[in-house]
């Protein structure tokens, strides 16, 4: 053996990373299941179900491929390499470049030589090169940059369709009396027994655990979801708990599938003809803008970024958020009920519903993220912590977006059928059946009216409070509102 190739949980390719040059005569895989990776925190029992399955079946394909491979169980990843390392001290130990700055220092200092992370399709300094041409981080320009950069729906320089972005066409509330396809059911096999039992739960079938699964999976949606994921892309529904959104986030960030296999496959389904150019602009913008996008910021932004709470907020995570019994709130409990069943719910959810109440609650970010990072399927700090600290809650005051994302009950009933089953009202911003989220919007904009009223994107906002006549009277609701959220009584 001539090198030791750590592969981490999150590269599980056999074409990218480390792995891409890898030779079985001479190289080692390491893969290491770390106890503080299953133990550190009260993650969601599906996240590490999906995490640990996936690395178990990875080491099974390399084997079949006629690698060598250690699976090492240990107190944590350096103690995992540090116990291959005594059977193997004269060799070398490579990776490809950590998805995290914990892990990038921790194996660095470790003596683990890195080569570029290529499960993007954005090297990191080439979005440094980016960032450091603008004025401020807007998203739709390094979007537009990354459309030209890649060739993808641009003819001769033009957008196809003649938009960049069809963003407006995508913004249906859910459709009434609609047949949705039937979910895409992954059926377990030993090794997603043996990790379930050990984690005392049932074996997932929303999601799959090998790069079979995850090609699946990108199929289901190329073929049943596509043409129609721009039109509800921002809707939500108690009929249907993914609409037609990809489920392809856990896969894409484990590394089971590359971002250029999906947009690969939805270039090609484009081409076809079938699918409508709202749908294929606004998917490809996830993966090509977005994603891109949030990774570029997380390593521009640098580790102390996640600390940022510049709206000093101050209000330690709602009970609910731990049990969804204890609120009354149909929108937020049914959410809550979809977390714990599988570990996800789409973008709208996590930003307009559990961040929007973080925010206008005046909720901690760093307890909020801790939350977040812990429930979600997909939550790697790369992703989850510029879209938690910049977009959900603006504790970064404006640098990743231009404006907060708070909204009120009229928002959340005009995209979604929470607020008929609800014990509250969204058009009411007082008395005992106002809804909690319509009273606090306005509050939030009182509450923080020095820190937003530099924003001129706020203007219109902080015009509508001065307007309104019943203000002290929305004032007391909030505070009743947030004694009782406190409570768990709301
Ligand atoms: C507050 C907040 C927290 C989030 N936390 C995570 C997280 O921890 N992990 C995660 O992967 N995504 C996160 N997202 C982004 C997005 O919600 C999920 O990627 C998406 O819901 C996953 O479901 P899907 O694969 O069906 O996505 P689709 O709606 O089908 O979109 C396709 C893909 O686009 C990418 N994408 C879309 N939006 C984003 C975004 N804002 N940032 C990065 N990638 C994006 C994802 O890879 C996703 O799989 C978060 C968004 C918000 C607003
Ligand atoms: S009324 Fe308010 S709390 Fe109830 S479901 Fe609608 S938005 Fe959510």
């Amino acid at each position: 053996m001539k090198r030791i190739i750590y592969v981490s949980f999150d590269h599980l390719h056999p074409k990218y990373g480390a792995l891409a040059d890898a030779d079985p005569k001479s190289d080692l895989i390491v893969l290491v299941e770390s106890a503080r990776m299953v133990t550190g925190a009260s993650w969601n029992k599906i996240r590490l179900y999906f995490l640990i399955s996936s690395a178990r079946h990875f080491k099974a394909e390399l084997e079949q491929l006629g690698f060598k491979v250690q699976y090492v169980k240990a107190a944590t990843t350096v103690d995992g390499l540090k116990k291959v390392a005594k059977d193997y001290p004269k060799l070398p130990i490579i990776s490809a470049h950590p998805s995290s700055h914990l892990q990038s220092k921790q194996l660095a200092e470790f003596g683990v030589s890195f080569i570029e992370n290529d499960f993007f399709l954005t090297p990191r300094n080439l979005f440094t090169s980016w960032a450091d041409n603008q004025k401020s981080f807007l998203m739709e320009s390094f979007y537009r940059a990354q459309r030209n950069r890649l060739g993808i729906l641009v003819e001769g320089g033009k957008p196809v369709g003649g938009k960049w972005n069809f963003d407006k066409e995508n913004r249906l509330p859910p459709p009434k009396n609609y047949k949705y396809p039937p979910y895409l059911k992954h059926k377990a096999d030993e090794i997603d027994q043996m990790v379930a039992d050990e984690l005392g739960i049932s074996p997932s079938d929303t999601w799959g655990t090998s790069r079979k699964a995850a090609k699946a999976q990108l199929k289901n949606f190329i073929d049943n979801h596509f043409a129609n994921f721009g039109p509800y892309e921002d809707a939500m529904t108690v009929d249907n708990w993914s609409l037609h959104h990809s489920l392809l986030s856990p896969y894409l960030n484990n590394g089971l599938l590359h971002p250029a296999e999906v947009i690969d496959a939805a270039v090609k389904r484009f081409e076809k003809g079938d699918i409508p150019i709202a749908s294929a602009e606004g998917f490809i913008r996830q993966i090509i803008g977005w994603r891109e996008y949030v990774n570029g910021m997380y390593w521009h932004l640098g580790k102390d970024y996640k600390e940022l709470n510049n709206l000093n907020a101050k209000r330690k995570l709602l009970p609910l958020f731990e049990d969804a019994d204890k609120t009354k709130m149909n929108c937020i409990k049914s959410n809550l009920e979809d977390i714990q069943a599988r570990g996800w719910v789409h973008h709208i959810p996590r930003l307009m519903l559990l961040s929007n109440l973080a925010l206008i609650t005046g909720t901690n970010p760093q307890e909020f993220l801790s939350w977040m990072r812990r429930v979600f399927i997909d939550a790697t700090d790369w992703v989850m912590v510029p879209n938690v600290i910049g977009m959900g809650v603006h504790a970064d005051n404006g640098v990743m977006m231009t404006k907060p994302y708070a909204a009120g009950g009229a928002y959340i009933s005009k995209m979604s059928n929470y607020c008929k089953g609800c014990v509250y009202d969204p058009k009411l911003r007082t008395g005992d059946t106002a809804c909690p989220f319509t009273t606090l919007y306005w509050d939030v904009l009182d509450r923080n009216h020095e820190q937003f009223v530099g924003n001129h994107r706020m203007a219109q906002q902080l015009f509508g409070v001065k307007r309104l006549k019943d203000m002290p009277e929305v004032k007391k609701r909030a505070q009743a509102v947030l004694a009782g959220l406190d409570k768990g009584l709301i």
